[in-house]
């Protein structure tokens, strides 16, 4: 008699089984909150899309198009895959569906799975999942910081402390030319110690040779010219804002001038959270993203700069096993932050967005939801905004509040406004909140 065939999972796929559940669930609940905290507009996307949203999107020289794409003919011969991330489906989203025509910044958010053709490993699956935040609209790194600060809250609320968050300026079209011209010679020059792999990118896409894991390439890659030595003043003033913000908001982050990240579009920021005590391992960063600006306009769009990143769900669930984090204590829901008044909190000149973030955090720490909108810095701008949002108090910190380590608080309906400490305004706040 025969033997029965026994069917198995497809290599690199993965049941998720009862045990692992709630980790998931929890990790859903705190994207949602971050969500509504930060104020992201959730979009669900199909699993298939067409194949050239990829090729164009993330680039035809990246591994995960030449390499990793499960791609395929339907019986109608479209060429379609099953998306391997994330950005280029939420960009067709936003160009295809109005998202332009929306007040600026546009932030939206996706959270579900994504299928690469990899060789499989511990922390590495051909179908695994990711959460996905994006601001579309605002060129100023006040967005990247924000978009960093999420990420950053994130974690802290899944538990997880002891991460670093790495950091780097890749420049735009016009000084990245430069560095890749300096990069080149320099790979050349030293071309046997790369693997047969960089060797091939080297002419294609040296960037991507900094991207390589091997150890061999790792070291001649400590020897190689840094891109930050090249970028124009205006990247140059980009990434130093950033920094600044970064400071301000206390987060432990590290200058990483080699990080280019394995995609095409990257321009400027570009930014991981690895586990700090697995910084010199393979496949460990648990979060990656930065800016792209000109890729709304490549897939067709109006010029639109934007900036994003995107979390593995099972490395950050591998990791919070790893750590034993208390699940119960996860407690964290959307209705906890107080809505009612709604608080708008608006800042003139470069200390006070400086300082705004920090507050930020306070507000959220207190599960205090404020708005805000540190994408714009005209007063006009951001009024307009807060009465968009029919905010009841506004928060303003000017230059020279930011300066004395005070704040004004307007009453918006009374319009009677005074003049409180910074270091009260959560609990002024707090009060406002009671009372109602
Ligand atoms: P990327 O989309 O490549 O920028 O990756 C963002 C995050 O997704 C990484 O930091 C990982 O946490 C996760 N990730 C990427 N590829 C995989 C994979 N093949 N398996 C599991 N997680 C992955």
């Amino acid at each position: 008699m025969p033997r029965k065939k026994k069917f198995k999972a497809l290599s690199g796929m993965r049941d998720i089984m009862p045990d692992e559940q709630p980790f998931w669930k929890k990790v859903e609940m705190v994207c949602e909150a971050m969500a509504f905290f930060y104020d992201f507009k959730k979009i669900t996307t199909p699993i298939i899309e067409e194949e050239d949203l990829f090729v164009k999107g993330t680039g035809a020289t990246t591994d995960i198009v030449e390499k990793q794409m499960y791609s395929f003919k339907t019986k109608g011969g479209e060429k379609v895959v099953l998306r391997p991330e994330f950005t280029p489906s939420l960009v067709r989203v936003y160009i295809e569906k109005g998202l332009e025509g929306q007040p600026k910044p546009v932030k939206v958010w996706t959270l579900g799975p994504l299928f690469r053709y990899e060789r499989p490993q511990k922390g590495r699956y051909r179908q695994f999942h990711q959460f996905d935040f994006e601001i579309f609209g605002d060129k100023s790194p006040a967005s990247d910081a924000l978009m960093i600060q999420l990420f950053a809250n994130l974690l802290e609320n899944l538990g997880l402390k002891n991460w670093e968050i790495e950091v780097n300026s890749i420049g735009c079209k016009e000084c990245r030319s430069g560095y890749k011209r300096k990069l080149k010679s320099f790979l050349k020059a030293n071309q046997r110690k790369l693997c047969a792999d960089c060797k091939k990118r080297l002419q294609k896409n040296p960037l991507r040779v900094l991207d390589c894991k091997e150890e061999k390439c790792q070291r001649v890659k400590k020897l190689a010219p840094k891109i930050t030595e090249y970028l124009c003043e205006e990247c140059q003033k980009h990434y130093e804002k950033l920094i600044g913000y970064l400071k301000e908001m206390n987060l432990p982050f590290v200058e990483n001038p080699y990080l280019v990240r394995g995609l095409d579009y990257y321009t400027r920021t570009v930014f991981e959270f690895v586990p700090a005590e697995k910084k010199e391992k393979r496949q460990t960063a648990l979060i990656g993203g930065g800016r792209y600006d000109y890729l709304v306009e490549e897939l067709g769009g109006k010029a639109t700069p934007a900036v994003g990143g995107a979390g593995g769900i099972e490395r950050i669930i591998e990791e919070m096993k790893e750590k034993k984090v208390n699940l119960v204590k996860i407690q964290i829901s959307e209705d906890k932050f107080l809505e009612k008044p709604k608080v708008f909190l608006l800042h003139l000149g470069d200390l006070a967005k400086r300082k705004c973030f920090s507050l930020i955090e306070e507000f959220k720490k207190a599960k205090i939801k404020v708005r805000q909108n540190v994408a714009k810095d005209r007063l006009k701008a951001q009024l307009k905004w807060a009465s968009r949002l029919n905010a009841d108090y506004t928060l303003i910190l000017g230059e020279k509040e930011a300066k004395e380590g005070t704040i004004i608080l307007r009453d918006m309906k009374t319009g009677i406004q005074k003049i409180i400490p910074l270091k009260k305004v959560v609990s002024e706040v707090k009060k406002i909140m009671k009372k109602r």
